[in-house]
């Protein structure tokens, strides 16, 4: 096992152990999530030098102000290279204190305590931080791995409806690039999901997170494997940019229009592209939008850092439970799945 292999999936906060010796503590967290779950946290971590710092909740925090005022908190409190920092909340939270403790005096060590579902089975796996300047997204950060990631499941029921199911979309996926039987899992375990069932949580997020964990540990730097990641990314940046929906909404939007588009290519047939439409359908996940013009999705993903310029690199179907890197596929082709997805 190495650094950032180690996740472990929990009912609770009891069971959170530091295996090392640490001199000062820094738990970074956003508002929301302080109220609820700081206090009874610092009581599992049994640990006298224990410091917190709360950030606002939501994108804009993930900026260079917040990173510089942390700085200066964790200056002026004395934090050294033997001082910890433990990131509790979501997938903001963790960006930003992954890139403070991988710059902080050349990097102290870091553990990750992810409280929303995306969290959980995409953002704090895989040793990528960042933050954003302006519109540029994570355009500064680095690769940091943290020493381990510890999910209590329960954060999970204090959730808002949405995020939990914007978060369910990075789940589907993992069936749809990696594990066709996931995906059935998926279909079948749907009531008890949605009603956040224990059991039914942990093994979602362990299946998701051991995906996401097997493909970076095979592709860290994201040269090809780790591409499969992006399906329903490259069509849903549009409509994330543009629209009102949140990421993992325009992901399924996203993903809505690389099936048509696979179909069409005759890459997939339509009985599997008829049973992974009706998963999103069931699991009440927007297929369609309105309101954008097709154009201005495509240019947006003519920009896509994933697009070289000259041609499309696309993530599609090939076959249940597995997909590819398709390099063929011309703008008409795209123009018309952005079409016919459009409402
Ligand atoms: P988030 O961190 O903004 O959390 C969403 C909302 O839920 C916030 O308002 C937060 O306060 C609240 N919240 C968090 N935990 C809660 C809980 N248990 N109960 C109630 N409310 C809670 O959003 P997110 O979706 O977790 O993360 C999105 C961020 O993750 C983006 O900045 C994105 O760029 C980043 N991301 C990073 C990676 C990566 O590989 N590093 C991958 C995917 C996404
Ligand atoms: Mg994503």
């Amino acid at each position: 096992m190495e650094k950032g292999d180690k996740v472990y999936i929990e009912r609770d906060f009891k069971k959170f152990n530091l295996i090392k010796e640490y001199d000062k503590i820094l738990v970074i967290t956003d508002k929301n999530v302080k109220k609820l779950y700081v206090n009874n946290f610092i009581k599992s971590l049994k640990y006298d030098n224990t410091l917190v710092y709360d950030i606002s909740s939501g994108e804009e925090s993930k900026c260079l102000s917040v990173y510089e005022d942390i700085f200066k908190f964790c200056i002026e409190n004395g934090l050294s290279r033997k001082s910890l920092i433990i990131s509790l909340g979501g997938g903001v939270v963790g960006d930003l204190s992954g890139f403070v403790a991988s710059t902080y005096m050349r990097g102290i060590d870091l553990v990750h305590c992810p409280t929303t579902l995306l969290s959980q089975v995409d953002s704090s796996i895989g040793g990528k931080t960042g933050i954003n300047l302006g519109i540029y997204k994570n355009i500064i950060g680095s690769f940091y791995q943290p020493e381990f990631i510890y999910i209590n499941i329960n954060t999970l029921k204090t959730l808002q409806k949405d995020e939990f199911l914007s978060g369910l979309s990075e789940v589907i996926k993992y069936g749809l690039i990696y594990d066709y039987d996931f995906l059935d899992y998926i279909i079948e375990n749907k009531e008890k999901i949605l009603d956040l069932d224990e059991d039914s949580l942990i093994y979602i997020v362990n299946k998701s997170s051991s995906i996401k964990l097997d493909i970076v540990k095979k592709d860290e730097k994201e040269s090809n494997l780790r591409k499969i990641l992006n399906l329903g990314h490259s069509f849903g940046h549009g409509i994330e940019k543009l629209g009102k929906f949140s990421h993992g909404y325009a992901v399924s939007i996203g993903t809505h229009m690389a099936f048509r588009l696979a179909l069409k290519k005759k890459l997939i047939n339509k009985d599997y592209y008829d049973k992974v439409i009706k998963i999103y359908k069931e699991y009440n996940l927007p297929m369609t939008f309105k309101n954008i013009n097709s154009k201005y999705i495509l240019d947006i993903m003519k920009k896509d850092k994933k697009n070289s310029y000259l041609k499309f690199s696309l993530v599609l179907p090939v076959g249940c439970g597995k997909v590819d890197i398709i390099e063929d596929t011309k703008e008409e082709e795209i123009l018309s799945v952005i079409e016919e997805v459009r409402n």
